[in-house]
């Protein structure tokens, strides 16, 4: 699949919150005293919102940066109110702003399996480690390994800058690559932790700042609580093989559509030829390369996975006639794509030939599939979206008897 900048579209919102949450930092003089207790106490509640969901939806890598975001706020409040000139609150300081950015970096690489089962307990373990790296560490530690601890981290870029410079680049060094990780998977946990980063990373350079803990770090809950009911939601209406909006997205379109409209119905042609051919497992591959060809329909279409190798498209406010342009660029596209299989017959007996041989696919194994397309538009006769859904479908049957990729209205 080849790589866009459209995943970054999911900073939005968490960016949005990052901006509200520097705006509220400014208005803290203005906070009544009586409220600063509950100020104090927020980031547990939100945490615990987020800790709630996470478990409620099984998503460990959530459930674990809320855990050791709490922990790290906790530290935060307990070990950290008095001045950073004292050994065991620059120990704590100096410790949680190497450890943070790298535990949260460390979740945004792990791959999301789920949270109560034996691969949760690999992000989970990020927290207790943090715990006994700083809390720990600093009971069973003499004052003066401590003190050699600190003043090896001592280093500041520039005086008056709080965080040391190897900190510094483990914010910068994480941030980065947990961008790289938004760009590959396209999904909001990595956007979350972006701004959890961003978010850690002021809270410990503006330390001196009164407050800045409890508000940012309650902005970091309400990143990981947006990030996870996105989460959720694209889990309902999103299809998990090809990304494409599903079934579900689709009926819910159809029934708000205005008064002009026309819809697409697509099928790969001879799929169940394919699969016998090749095995399902690379019918599945060749489904998402189709999916991410229909997925680039311009014209204002939107594209859905109907089901199986059965795909749509809506063109909401648009007549049949300037859709089909845009339909049969799709169709050829996907025609003149040639799939590169590495089938078990040619694949190399060790690693070291597959090295050499990558990248380069014998025109033996190179494999192509076609769609067929029908499409129908409302008119007086067909007033309703199932009407016109079935126009399009029998509309499809006839570019399957005309001989396949095509497109037929
Ligand atoms: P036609 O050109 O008439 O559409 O022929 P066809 O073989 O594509 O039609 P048919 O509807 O008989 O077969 C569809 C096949 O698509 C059956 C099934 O094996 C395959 N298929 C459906 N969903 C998936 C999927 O998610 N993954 C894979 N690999 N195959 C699927
Ligand atoms: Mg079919
Ligand atoms: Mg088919």
């Amino acid at each position: 699949m080849p790589l866009t900048l459209k995943p970054l579209l999911r900073l939005t919102l968490p960016l949005l919150v990052l901006a509200l949450s520097f705006y509220a930092l400014g208005k803290t003089p203005l906070i009544n005293s009586n409220y600063l207790e509950l100020l104090g106490l927020l980031p547990y509640m939100i945490f615990a919102v987020v800790l709630g969901l996470a478990h409620y939806f099984n998503r460990s890598r959530f459930f674990s940066a809320a855990l050791l975001l709490t922990t790290a706020y906790w530290l935060i409040q307990s070990h950290l109110q008095t001045s950073l000139t004292e050994l065991y609150p620059l120990y704590f300081y100096t410790a949680l702003s190497l450890l943070l950015p790298l535990g949260l970096l460390f979740l945004a690489v792990l791959p999301e399996r789920g949270l109560w089962n034996m691969h949760g307990i690999l992000p989970l373990s990020i927290t207790p480690l943090l715990v006994l790296m700083t809390y720990t560490a600093s009971l069973q530690y003499s004052q003066q390994q401590l003190s050699d601890f600190t003043g090896f981290f001592a280093i500041k870029p520039y005086s008056g800058y709080v965080l040391s410079i190897y900190a510094s680049l483990g914010f910068l060094v994480s941030l980065l690559l947990a961008l790289v990780m938004l760009l590959i998977r396209n999904n909001e946990a990595e956007a979350s932790f972006c701004a959890c980063i961003i978010l850690a990373y002021v809270t410990l350079a503006g330390f001196d700042q009164p407050l800045i803990s409890s508000i940012l770090f309650s902005a970091c809950g309400l990143t990981l609580a947006i990030g996870l009911l996105r989460n959720s939601f694209e889990m309902a209406y999103r299809d998990d093989l090809t990304g494409l909006l599903g079934r579900r997205a689709f009926n819910e379109k159809i029934r708000g559509l205005g008064k002009q409209y026309s819809i697409a119905m697509m099928d790969v042609d001879h799929f169940k030829k394919f699969n016998d051919t090749h095995g399902h497992d690379v019918g599945d591959d060749v489904l998402k390369i189709v999916a991410n060809h229909i997925a680039q329909v311009t014209g204002g279409g939107i594209p859905y996975r109907y089901g199986g190798e059965e795909f749509c498209v809506i063109f909401p406010g648009k007549k049949m006639k300037p859709c089909v342009p845009h339909l049969e660029a799709v169709r050829e596209a996907i025609a003149d794509y040639s799939i590169s299989l590495r089938d078990k017959t040619t694949r190399p007996k060790n690693s070291k030939e597959g090295v050499t041989q990558r990248g380069k696919p014998t025109k033996k194994n190179t494999v192509s599939v076609t769609i067929s397309i029908g499409v129908a538009e409302k008119t007086e006769h067909q007033t309703n979206p199932e009407q016109v859904l079935k126009a399009a479908d029998k509309a499809l049957y006839r570019a399957k008897q005309n001989g396949r990729n095509c497109l037929a209205r």
